[in-house]
């Protein structure tokens, strides 16, 4: 089994704590450097002082070193010259230092320890004719040293665990709006989600995080939002039907009827079946449309023999409403699209028309080039118009500019819908002029033609 990986707290501490150990170590092992180096130069300093004091008296005045120790201090060295008998202190006797010394000759500036424990820093100066060796004692400086390196030695593992809890403290402090946002992201559900994470400081990297959360939410959001008013939207049309069909049913078996009024009543629920599959049709295609990830084909469409085309589709239903139904192209308009999707379209607009223009109204097709070069099929007729403040939503789903017009005549608020998907999903837009009372003019506006070469 591998180990549980470790909190990121647990891992900031212990980098924290690392970094920090290494800087403490390096800084501590500088200082001892430091002061050793500077404590030695010192004390050799005073050597080459002793030794050059000796060595100035032995020539010029010989007969007073014996009073060094005395008037300057240099309590221990020793002389051997060639002619006389070697000289040396008493302190130098006492501390046995002749050992500390090569049998002959010079010596730098060396620590040596006396056998009762004594440290001393010996140095002999050789001349032809005589040999000069000084000596200080460096016991105490050596114990502030060594006490300077276990308070060093002592003081790292305490400033570590300082820096462990510190660190510990710190991490967790910067932390804590993890955790807060953890805690509340926990609490959000299907059914919350309107509420939205804390955003401590909206500058830093965890408040950044925050905001986009809480916009990814916001999206959530207003996409279940749309669902859920889809969702009721649908089963309220699914409903009525289904209620028309039941209650023709319900009448009609109360009492027995004859044959004449029993087509009646089937001819009558067999529209509402009708109305049913139509309806469940357009849900099926605006479900797929939203789902589907397959791009709509991309095909070089006459736009004018479209249109003529689906005009001859729907003039049986114009006919039967005594309108007048034409189709214009006086150029030859192109555009690259998927026929079948932008049929769609177009065949819900101008079912639109012939079913809100009043009997003996006039509905035209016409395919044209717009002023900026883009494609257009414009679908107008001489019904009621739109009110303006209709305009901005009647492309939405379920929507209907007049809720009181009887089922019959109007449908789902789905046609429009379709259509504005059926014309974006081939990169276009449907424009809307309309005057109320005198008519409407849906214009489905194309990309132009991409340039040749
Ligand atoms: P419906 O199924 O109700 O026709 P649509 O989405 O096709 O739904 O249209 C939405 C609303 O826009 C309709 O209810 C109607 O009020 C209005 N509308 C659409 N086309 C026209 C038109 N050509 N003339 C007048 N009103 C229209």
């Amino acid at each position: 089994m591998s180990p549980r990986p470790l909190s990121v707290r647990a891992r900031l501490t212990l980098w924290h704590a690392g970094v920090l150990t290494l800087i403490v170590c390096a800084f501590s092992a500088g200082i001892l450097i430091f002061v050793r180096a500077s404590l030695l130069e010192g004390v050799d300093r005073q050597l080459r002082r002793a030794l050059a004091t000796v060595d100035w008296v032995y020539h010029h005045e010989p007969e007073e070193i014996g009073d060094l120790p005395a008037e300057s201090g240099i309590a221990l060295f020793q002389l051997i010259a060639d002619r006389n008998l070697p000289y040396h202190t008493e302190g130098w006797e006492l501390a046995g230092l002749s050992r500390a010394l090569p049998s002959r000759g010079a010596m730098p500036p060396t620590s040596w320890a006396s056998p009762d424990g004594r440290w001393y820093r010996v140095q002999a100066v050789a001349e032809p004719s005589y040999t000069i060796a000084a000596a200080i004692e460096e016991s105490a400086r050596r114990d502030s040293f060594w006490a300077l390196a276990t308070i060093l030695a002592m003081g790292t593992p305490f400033a570590v665990g300082l820096a462990i809890a510190g660190g510990y403290f710190l991490a967790g402090r910067v932390l804590s709006p993890v955790g807060a946002m953890a805690d509340k992201a926990r609490e959000i559900t299907a059914d919350s989600l309107g509420e939205r994470l804390p955003v401590g400081n909206p500058q830093d990297e965890f408040g950044r995080l925050a905001t986009v959360f809480n916009d990814t939410l916001s999206r959530l959001h207003d996409s279940f939002d749309r669902l859920r008013r889809f969702t009721s939207d649908a089963s309220h049309e699914l409903r009525t039907p289904l209620t028309a069909m039941r209650s023709v049913g319900e009448i009609a078996l109360q009492a027995p009827l004859d044959s004449g009024r029993y087509r009646e009543v089937i001819g009558s629920m067999l529209e509402e079946v009708d109305r049913l599959t139509r309806l469940v049709e357009s849900l099926l295609l605006l479900t797929r449309a939203d789902s589907s990830s397959t791009p709509p084909a991309r095909e070089v469409v006459e736009l004018a023999a479209l249109a003529g085309n689906v005009a001859e589709h729907l003039r049986v239903l114009a006919e039967e409403r005594q309108q007048s139904l034409s189709v214009h192209s006086a150029e030859r308009v192109e555009a690259v699209c998927d026929p079948d999707i932008l049929r769609l379209g177009l065949m819900n607009l101008l079912h639109n028309a012939i079913k809100y223009t009043p009997s003996g109204g006039a509905i035209r097709v016409r395919a044209k080039a717009t002023a900026s070069g883009e494609s257009s099929i414009e679908v107008e007729d001489t019904g009621p118009g739109i009110p303006a403040a209709h305009r901005e939503r009647i492309f939405e789903r379920f929507y209907r500019a007049d809720p009181g017009r009887p089922r019959e005549s109007g449908g789902a608020g789905l046609g429009l819908a379709i259509a504005r998907w059926a014309v974006a999903s081939n990169g276009g837009r449907i424009e809307l002029e309309s005057e109320e009372s005198k008519g409407s003019l849906f214009r489905i506006v194309l990309p132009a033609l991409p340039k040749e070469g």
